[in-house]
């Protein structure tokens, strides 16, 4: 990854952060800080389902927004420590044109298949 590519990445999260940022308010306002605990929580022990279960269907859309949220957070964070577009997996690059597609992508291709074979959405 050259550092002009990561450099657009970086911009691309950080504009869908804001636009995140902004969905989560518009959206509720009032539960939003409960949803995200809830959602840090269910994310921490890697169940989202779980969280959407709590939260109730109607705000499945507000549970994968803050999902999504957190996966653009943390990708903003690899990039700080100098870890981004390595897989989480096997350590392999991710490689460009998967990034490019999923900035926030943790996983190489065939990691993340091999994951939702483990664990179907
Ligand atoms: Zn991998």
């Amino acid at each position: 990854m050259t550092s002009a590519g990561t450099d657009l990445l970086r911009e691309r999260l950080q504009k869908r952060l804001d636009e995140l940022r902004a969905e989560v308010r518009a959206a509720s306002l009032r539960d939003a800080s409960e949803a995200e605990a809830v959602v840090r929580e269910a994310h921490d022990r890697g169940d989202e389902a779980s969280a959407e279960i709590q939260l109730g269907i109607g705000d499945a859309e507000l549970v994968r927004d803050l999902h999504e949220l957190r996966e653009v957070e943390a990708a903003l964070q690899r990039m700080a420590r100098g870890t981004y577009g390595q897989c989480e997996d096997c350590g392999q690059e991710i490689g460009e044109a998967r990034l490019a597609a999923h900035p926030a992508a943790r996983r190489c291709a065939a990691c993340q298949a091999a994951q939702e074979r483990r664990r179907p959405r």
